[in-house]
Formats: structure tokens, sequence, C-alpha cells
């Protein structure tokens, strides 16, 4: 690995992972189009990379959550994808989306209103899809908030301000495919569905599946499935199975340096709080890396319950002690004998038994999604790409 910057730990993305990814999704919703959904900096993989990759690997639309997410995918040069974008509060820049070619959600009436304005302050129309709340309880226009709003939706039809594109929504329990929640919700969805298109609207997209349904529900995959997660390689429904049992292999590695390396005796208390103690004569090593670095302080370490697993050499040992702002100390076990610039992996792909996101997930009591889009700003994120032979 060839070193960016002087800070001792990286992120390192395989964009050849999040090619596969797409076409792994891709193959398991056949008759829909992929949106690879790229909020919150790619997962925290890297905004303009990662949807090149996404794209790269079949993906013909992308989603962001924020507007200013989906204006800086159309500035850093990503042309050729449809983008939409679903989450903004009253004065978002909707005309600047519109200009940039990005579809908008419209979750309420002063939404479509405030489209509507930028429509035709932009002089063309906007295009919109229509997120109906089919029992999330989140964003989304109630049933009939919907029929609520379809004449005027109509009505700016007319006028050729606002083109309504989509129809979409969200699930509550994609990660239980069982739950009735997803046959009731896509039930709902279906009664919206006849709603609008009864009205006369012709959508271009029905949209319904995050990455779990798009791997688990073929019922929610209509036209277009939006996957995240799993665009990452991660499982987005780890009790049923690990990223590889769904043909997915996870991008990011998190890896760092020891920066330091020391024997101590028995009875020595670690990190803040001692509330690791050594049980004998042993080496630890300290990595660079902490919770504002995105290492989440849940997974510190006890003797009895070791903290998030992290590879050393070809072992795997525990936090020792609590996660620090910038460091975390390892038990590197009776005559270790790593050395200070010695690489760990915190997680990476899974393979060969290494730790993975999920590992830390379960370490920290959360889901691997925050471990990943929770990686701070100051670690390096190097995109490499296992399909390109270096020269
Ligand atoms: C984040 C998000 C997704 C992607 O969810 P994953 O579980 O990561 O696949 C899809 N749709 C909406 C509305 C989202 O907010």
């Amino acid at each position: 690995m060839v070193a960016v910057s002087s800070f001792p730990a990286r992120a390192v993305v395989d964009l050849a992972a999040i090619r596969a990814n797409v076409r792994s999704l891709a193959a398991h919703a056949p008759t829909a189009q992929v949106m690879a959904v790229v909020k919150a900096d790619g997962y925290g993989h890297g905004l303009l990379p990662t949807a090149a990759a996404a794209v790269a690997g079949g993906a013909t639309w992308l989603g962001a959550a924020q507007v200013e997410e989906a204006l800086a995918l159309r500035r850093g040069g990503v042309v050729g994808p449809r983008v939409l974008t679903w989450l903004y509060a009253p004065g978002a820049p909707l005309r600047d989306a519109v200009e940039a070619d990005v579809d908008v959600s419209v979750s309420a009436r002063w939404a479509l209103d405030e489209l509507a304005a930028a429509a035709r302050a932009a002089g063309r129309p906007a295009r919109a899809h229509l997120k109906v709340d089919t029992g999330l309880s989140r964003n989304g226009l109630t049933p009939a908030d919907l029929a609520a709003i379809l004449p005027e939706v109509l009505r700016l039809r007319a006028e050729g301000a606002v083109e309504v594109v989509g129809l979409w929504s969200h699930f509550a329990f994609a990660d239980e495919p069982e739950h009735p929640t997803v046959v009731r919700q896509g039930e709902v969805f279906a009664e919206a569905l006849r709603t609008v298109e009864g009205a006369g609207v012709v959508l271009e997209v029905r949209h319904l599946a995050n990455s779990a349904a798009t791997l688990t529900t073929p019922s929610a995959h209509y036209d277009l499935v939006r996957p995240g997660v799993a665009v990452y390689g991660l499982s987005p429904v780890p009790q049923l199975g690990a990223s590889e049992d769904f043909g997915l292999v996870p991008a990011m590695t998190l890896e760092a340096e020891l920066a330091n390396v020391k024997a101590v005796p028995g009875g020595s208390g670690v990190s803040y709080a001692h509330q690791y103690v050594t049980s004998r004569d042993t080496v630890l090593g300290l990595v660079p890396l902490g919770y504002a670095d995105g290492i989440p302080r849940h997974a510190s370490g006890t003797v009895e319950r070791p903290g998030g697993p992290v590879r050393v050499g070809d072992r795997t040992v525990g936090v020792a002690g609590r996660v620090c702002m910038d460091q975390v100390v390892l038990d590197l076990g009776p005559g270790a004998t790593e050395r200070e610039g010695d690489r760990v992996e915190l997680f990476g792909t899974g393979r060969d038994g290494g730790p993975t996101a999920q590992d830390w997930a379960e370490s920290a009591g959360t889901i691997s999604y925050e471990i990943v889009t929770r990686i701070g700003a100051r670690v390096p994120r190097v995109h490499v790409d296992s399909e390109v032979v270096a020269p």
C-alpha cells in the first residue's frame, strides 16, 4: 500500500468491489434498474469515486438524501445517471437541483409548491417523485394526503412546471422479510399506484426496495431498486446471511500502523479508568485511531469481554480497555513480536477470517451502517482498484 498521507491509518476502498456488488444486486433484481444510494459521502466510502464505480457496475440511478449531496455529484462531473434527492426543508436550493437535472422527491404540499416555483424560475419542468408513507411514518405523504395533492399535481403538469416521473416508498421492516408490515406496506403502495396512475399520471419508475428488500423481497423490486449498504458490500440482513452469502464483498478496509509496542507486567491497568487489567506479563500495541475517527467507544473491552476485533498478523485480538479519542490499545499477548509500524486491520473483506464492520457493529451494539458512515473526516480514504494490476 502506497501511503498518500502521513496519517498512520486509512480507509482503503476497493472500487472493484463496489462495481461487483452493483452487478450482484442487479442480478438479484433482474427486472429493475439499480439506484445506488451514495448519501453520507457514499456511506463513508467517498462520494465521487463510489458513484463512478457504481455507475461502472451498472447503476443507472444514484440516490442522495440531501440536495447538497445531489448537487455535489453533478458538480463533480457525474452527468450520465439520473440522480434523486429526497430530504430537504423549506428554502432548499431546488432551483439549483432542477437546473442540474436532479430529480426531486415530494413528501408534502409545501414541497410541491416550492418545486413548482423552482421550475418556473429555472424555466424548465421539474422531475418529481411522489413519496408515499406506506407505514414507516417517517417522510412522505400519507395516502390521504397523496389523494388530496393530486389535483394540484395534474394542474402543475398541465402548466408544464412539474412532471411526476416516480412514485416511491420505504419499508419499516425490510430486514425482517417475514414481518407482516412488509406485505401490508406493499399493499398500501399498490393502492397508491392505482390512485396516481388512475388519475392519468404515467410513471417512469415505481420504487420501494432498499438493500434488504432487493435481496429478500422480489415483489418489491418494481422498476428500480435503491440499495445502499449492499453497494458497499455489507449485509443488510446479517441474521439471514453474511456478505458472501449474497455475492457481496465489503469494499472498505480500515487499517492502521502500530504507533507504540511495549512489554508490560501482569496486573497493568490499561487505558482510561483501567477497565482492562493485564492478566499476565504481556505486550501492548497502540493503534492510532479512536472515537474521533469513528471507532465506537461502546466497543471498548474488558478481560471478560474483549472489545472490537483487530487483525494483527494472522491472529485477531480484541481492544483492551477504553477506546480513547485518538487511540486504542491492543493486548498483543506474551512474547508478541510485532513492532511499531506494523500494519493492523480493524475491518475489511472478512476473507481468511479477518474482522468485518459487522463484527464491530456487534461489539458496539449497533449496525454495520453506523460503523462505516461514522469513519471520521480525518481518516484518509484511499481508493484502489483490485482489478487493475499495477504497472
Ligand atoms: C438510505 C436509504 C436507502 C438505502 O438503504 P439501505 O438499507 O442502505 O439499502 C434507500 N431508500 C431510502 C429512502 C433511504 O433513505
